[in-house]
């Protein structure tokens, strides 16, 4: 039997008319619940994975908002993109004679941002919502990544976009990155339309993008600072000098 002998009627009382206190998530206090389970011999909790995603969503709302305790995405991405700035003036102020300094950006949550559309769309990623989003062209920069991409341009470091989007994206692409202000870089290298499921399958988001800097590297290219918001966006080889990982914590890429 549940229910606990030992508790008082007084105490029993206050447990059962009180509501759950909140949890620092705006969810109820997991302890309050358990406790109240535990006194209530009619109330039984099922067995459930956490986290919940409902809470989740207010969560991600919160970051992206800066309306969290002690979280905000804009001030995350600031300070990030201002550490890279840093490491790109050390680098250049290093680097030998004849050398020639590459900036590398991915595209979506690093250069442009689709948040308008992620909250549009409750964090779901709805397919053709987001694609036709994309060809909207309507991404706006990410701040801290423009300051970074123009004070590269103002030290002579070439600055190539390694994106994961498709080729068929590749106009709109063009055409939002110059909206949003980013003018004068080399060159946007894009995911190539396949119609091999097995080679699909086997080409992470890694695998590619190391390969497109290894191109790069291959025409003269010293990668000083490779930028990305998935981590996928920054491993395999070649590494560049410093790698800048930007937060995000509402889709995974792997
Ligand atoms: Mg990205």
């Amino acid at each position: 039997m549940k229910f606990r002998r030992s508790l008082s009627t007084a105490a029993l009382f206050v447990l059962l008319a009180a509501p759950f206190t909140t949890a620092q998530n705006g969810g109820p206090d997991p302890a309050t619940v358990q406790a109240r389970a535990t006194a209530d011999s009619t109330f039984y909790l099922p067995s459930e994975p956490t986290p919940n995603l409902g809470l989740l969503k207010i969560r991600l709302r919160e970051y992206a908002d800066c309306t969290a305790p002690s979280a905000c995405y804009a001030r995350d991405l600031d300070a990030q993109t201002a550490r890279a700035s840093v490491l790109l003036d050390a680098a250049v102020a290093h680097s030998k004679p004849g050398e020639k300094p590459a900036l590398v950006l991915d595209i979506d949550e690093t250069s442009l941002s689709n948040m308008e559309q992620m909250e549009r769309e409750d964090y779901g990623y709805i397919v053709p919502d987001f694609n036709a989003w994309v060809l909207s062209g309507k991404a706006p920069a990410i701040p801290g990544t423009l300051r970074l991409f123009n004070h590269a341009q103002s030290l002579g470091v070439t600055v190539f976009f390694i994106t994961g989007r498709p080729e068929s994206q590749r106009a709109a692409t063009i055409a939002n990155l110059n909206s949003a202000g980013y003018h004068g870089w080399k060159s946007l290298s894009m995911q190539p339309a396949t119609s091999n499921a097995v080679t699909a399958a086997v080409t992470t988001t890694a695998t590619y993008k190391s390969a497109e800097r290894g191109k790069i590297v291959a025409a003269g290219y010293r990668i000083v600072i490779n930028v990305g918001d998935q981590l996928s966006d920054l491993d395999g080889e070649p590494h560049a000098d410093y790698s800048i990982k930007l937060p995000n914590p509402f889709y995974y890429l792997p």
